[in-house]
């Protein structure tokens, strides 16, 4: 096994309903630790440039809008396997197809406002973490 770093966003649907906590604890549950964390509410530019990949699907206009209507929490996870272990406590994207025990299935609202954020490769997660994060903010 090796140890990795993710990126990870709880969303503003989960900042707003006040279960950062209930959150958190499934990450740690699962094996992963929390190297760095900060709260921010996104501007429609740094949502948009997140992102960009998504620009030509029919929801980024509402995703950008939903990411932008209250702050987030963003936060830098490690641990063995780190990227697919919280892919796997998320679940799918659309909660009604997630997994009982994952955080989508029990805390997601639908599709959209589906509470977390996870990076889905090795090559994602080193951008993603240096889109939010600076190398000094990251105590291992
Ligand atoms: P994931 O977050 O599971 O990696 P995607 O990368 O496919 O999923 O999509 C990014 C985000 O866009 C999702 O987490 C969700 O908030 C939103 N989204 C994805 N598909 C849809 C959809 N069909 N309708 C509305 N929003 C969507
Ligand atoms: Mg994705």
């Amino acid at each position: 096994m090796t140890s990795q770093r993710t990126l990870s966003i709880i969303k503003p649907d989960a900042v707003k309903r006040n279960i950062t906590g209930k959150i958190i604890q499934k990450f740690e549950d699962g094996g992963l630790s929390i190297i760095a964390q900060k709260r921010m509410l996104l501007t429609k530019e740094k949502a948009e440039a997140f992102y960009s990949v998504h620009k030509a699907r029919p929801f980024y206009n509402d995703l950008v809008s939903f990411m932008t209507s209250g702050p987030v929490v963003v936060q830098v996870l490690e641990g063995d396997n780190a990227i697919q272990r919280n892919r796997d406590i998320m679940g799918a994207t659309n909660p009604e197809e997630a997994d009982s025990g994952t955080i989508r299935a029990e805390y997601a609202l639908n599709i959209e406002a589906n509470s977390v954020h996870g990076s889905d490769s090795e090559d994602n997660a080193v951008i993603e973490i240096s889109f939010f994060f600076d190398p000094s903010e990251i105590n291992a």
